[in-house]
């Protein structure tokens, strides 16, 4: 098997608001070439500020973010601008994101005109090409965004994004303003094109059905941090972290099989300007221990390729064959469960 190359990393990455809320609080995350990572969590958890400040949308407070090697947080000028050409951005609101003025043509042909140095007709036919790969039609080119449906808008978005030829792709909730009908649609347009173009991407949702459809890899954050990575199918064969547990159980059954048990993910997601010591789920955990309010636990390999931060994973900790069966030896230590 061939080792991952690592495309984008981020160490000890932090992003502080003026208000001296830490909406991301010392993040380590690899996103390998080619893969989908789908990056989950409530709302308010720090995803979204975590996938901007990747693409230095937002800058960062502390820590490095490395594309390809190269240290892009203190990058400036022509070479942040060319880089910023590999790394793109699809965005929720496919709407607010398109200025209603523009011919579609002149919105897709932007990027490569700013940041590739494209001259105008080059801008152009590619833009028209993309609109065609994209579903919508070269003569989709000719109209303004008004005049298209919310998935076709994100269409228009998505042909944006690939416009300037990106390598790594932020996909910030593409499919929550979409209906469900025309959901599945947009996500299979993406996975299909991040497929046949080799790109790699974070897909950022806080629904874990559309992840579990798109991500070779899951990663769970919550009051900024992230507290769980593992590969998709045993994330959703048997999720590590508590919160995790919670987060699949609140959603409808995913796949058949035996019905998972419920269980009702109390409380609020606490202040992020206040986060709770120790482990900073312990506030909603039903197995917090008496250390849990204390001692904050690292985000540690429990099994080749799988992290969690928690002093009781739900799994068996060393390998992966066990994962899932009997809910662990830690389980055993559990004063609740
Ligand atoms: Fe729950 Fe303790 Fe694990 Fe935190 S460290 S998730 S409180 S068991």
């Amino acid at each position: 098997m061939s080792v991952p190359t690592p495309l984008m990393q981020v160490e000890n990455l932090s992003v502080e608001f003026a208000n001296k809320v830490r909406a991301v609080r010392d993040v380590d995350l690899t996103v390998y070439e080619g893969e989908t990572l789908g990056l989950v969590g409530e709302s308010g958890c720090g995803k979204s500020t975590l996938g901007k400040a990747m693409l230095r949308v937002i800058e960062a407070s502390g820590g490095d973010i490395r594309y390809r090697g190269l240290n892009i947080t203190t990058m400036r000028g022509t070479l942040l601008r060319s880089t910023r050409a590999e790394l793109q951005m699809v965005f929720q609101d496919p709407f607010g994101s398109l200025n209603p003025r523009r011919k579609v043509a002149d919105i897709v042909a932007e990027p490569l005109l700013r940041s590739r140095g494209a001259d105008k007709a080059t801008a152009r036919r590619t833009a028209l090409d993309l609109l065609d790969l994209v579903g919508l039609g070269r003569e989709a080119g000719d109209r303004r965004p008004h005049e298209f449906s919310g998935g076709q808008r994100q269409r228009i978005g998505i042909a944006r994004a690939l416009a300037p030829g990106p390598r790594f792709v932020v996909a910030d909730e593409p499919v929550s303003a979409l209906d469900v009908s025309i959901q599945a649609q947009v996500i299979n347009l993406l996975a299909d094109l991040t497929r046949d173009r080799g790109l790699t991407m974070l897909f950022i949702s806080h629904d874990l059905g559309v992840v579990r459809h798109v991500a070779d890899r899951v990663a769970v954050m919550y009051l900024g941090q992230i507290i769980e990575l593992a590969p998709r199918d045993a994330f959703f064969a048997a999720p590590a972290h508590p919160y995790s547990e919670a987060l699949l159980a609140s959603v409808p059954q995913l796949s058949p099989g035996p019905a998972r048990e419920r269980i009702v993910l109390e409380g609020e997601l606490p202040d992020p300007a206040a986060p709770p010591p120790g482990c900073t789920y312990h506030t909603r955990c039903r197995y917090a221990a008496e250390k849990c309010r204390t001692v904050t636990p690292p985000l540690a390999e429990v099994q080749p390729g799988r992290s969690v931060r928690c002093h009781l994973p739900l799994i068996a900790v060393g390998s992966p064959s066990s994962s899932g069966s009997d809910r662990s030896p830690a389980a055993t230590e559990r004063p609740n469960s």
